[in-house]
């Protein structure tokens, strides 16, 4: 048994962020587990799958972005034991600490939507939730000169909850362009009643679906894919019938839910159906194990799972993880503060930014973010990922 004073399970958007801001501090023994020798900035994936980035903009190899100092354990972690303060690793070393931070994200569940597991990256079937098919994506755009293109969300807390609807956008922007909008069906299918979580948002954006022509389905999902007739399945969960639609284009995104290995553990919140951990939702620490902290996707929080949250839930893990242990209150608050920069065309987004209460929290007061813009287009594509790489990984913004 190897002991750290801190282990960070996870190296992505919020591991990295946690274990650069301690180093900054001070705290001297840290351990990252972290399996992958890549690691990559996710929110640039809409654009790849759009042909606007190439996808290797968006990898870096991990051993350039974790701090010096930090150790870097190339495993993953196979169990959590609180009550002992362990973590067990692929290899079957264990590990103790002190103090634990959970971060190693979700897990993308193809295999819950019968045949898409099999069909994504042939077929006219992609999803922009992967590396190596986000690429697909704009291949598959291109090949549609005409018939029906299927953009599909589903239901349950997945990662930027925008991305479903934004590579619509941006491949009906790409058809307008090359004058074959009028002659394709494009159907968005959301679980959900509303375009958008945040209303004042979702107002924005129902106008912006109706100028591209898209016909919305609400309050539905994908249930099933025939890859080899190119057909899909879309089940109206108001009404509870279900239609075949033959499609040119499918854009899935997967169901999503905690890693299966942490589901069922000790850390999960019994309240999520999908296994997500349980954390106070302001002070982000264990609601069992005052020692235990967790961020990021794989957290139970009631908001948006985004980078933009990991930006402002980093600085409050690591605040009140120094603060003295056993120290109540918590001195440190995430209110649930998260961004989704909606891209509607190739050189336009609106960005919206919202509290647990969905109370606008806007970064740029001055400027209006309700409506499509150029300015934020730029942030989206050229500011934030350079605030990503040299800013938040390093603990500095
Ligand atoms: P990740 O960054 O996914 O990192 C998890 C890490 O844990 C990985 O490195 C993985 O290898 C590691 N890991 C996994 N299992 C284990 C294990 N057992 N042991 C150890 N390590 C493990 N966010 C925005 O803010 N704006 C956007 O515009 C935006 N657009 C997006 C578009 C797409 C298509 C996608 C897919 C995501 C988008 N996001 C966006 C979301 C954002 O990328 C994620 O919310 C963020 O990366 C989550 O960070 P994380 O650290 O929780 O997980």
């Amino acid at each position: 048994v190897r002991h750290h004073h801190v282990v960070i399970v996870g190296g992505g958007t919020a591991g990295i962020s946690v274990a650069a801001r301690l180093h900054r501090q001070g705290v001297t023994d840290i351990a990252l587990v972290e399996p992958s020798e890549h690691h990559y900035y996710q929110p640039l994936w809409t654009l790849v799958g759009s042909g606007l980035t190439k996808a290797g903009e968006t990898v870096r190899p991990q051993g350039k972005l974790i701090p010096k100092g930090v150790t870097w354990i190339r495993d993953r972690a196979t169990s959590a034991d609180p009550d002992n303060r362990t973590v067990t690793l692929g290899s079957g070393d264990t590990l103790a600490y002190d103090q634990l931070v959970m971060a190693p994200g979700l897990q993308l569940d193809f295999d819950a939507v019968p045949g898409l597991a099999e069909s994504v990256g042939r077929n006219g079937v992609s999803s922009n939730y992967r590396y190596d098919l986000a690429p697909r994506t704009w291949e598959f755009i291109q090949k549609v000169r005409g018939g029906t293109a299927i953009f599909t969300m589903p239901a349950g807390p997945i990662k930027c909850g925008g991305a479903p609807q934004k590579i619509a956008y941006l491949a009906a922007d790409w058809w307008r362009r090359q004058g074959l909008l009028d002659g394709i069906r494009i159907i968005l299918v959301l679980p959900t009643a509303t375009i958008f979580s945040q209303p004042d948002w979702a107002k924005v954006l129902v106008p912006v679906a109706a100028d591209y022509g898209i016909e919305v389905r609400y309050e539905s999902q994908l249930v099933e894919v025939d890859g080899d007739s190119r057909r899909a399945v879309i089940h109206d969960n108001a009404s509870g019938t279900k239609e075949t639609i033959d499609y040119n284009l499918l854009h899935a995104v997967p169901p999503q839910s905690a890693p299966d290995w942490l589901k069922d553990s000790a850390l999960a919140d019994p309240a999520s159906p999908f296994g997500y951990l349980a954390v106070d939702q302001y002070t982000l620490q264990s609601t069992r194990w005052p020692e235990v902290f967790a961020l990021g996707d794989v957290a139970n929080l009631p908001t948006s799972k985004t980078g933009a949250a990991i930006r402002k839930q980093a600085p409050v893990v690591v605040a009140n993880m120094l603060a003295a242990p056993g120290r109540k209150p918590l001195p440190a608050r995430y209110d649930g503060y998260t961004s989704c920069p909606l891209v509607t065309a190739h050189n336009r987004m609106l960005l919206a930014e919202f509290d647990y209460q969905l109370k606008p929290k806007p970064s740029f007061p001055v400027i209006d973010t309700m409506k499509p813009r150029y300015d934020m287009w730029l942030l989206k594509r050229y500011g934030l990922p350079a605030l990503y790489w040299h800013g938040m990984l390093r603990g500095l913004v």
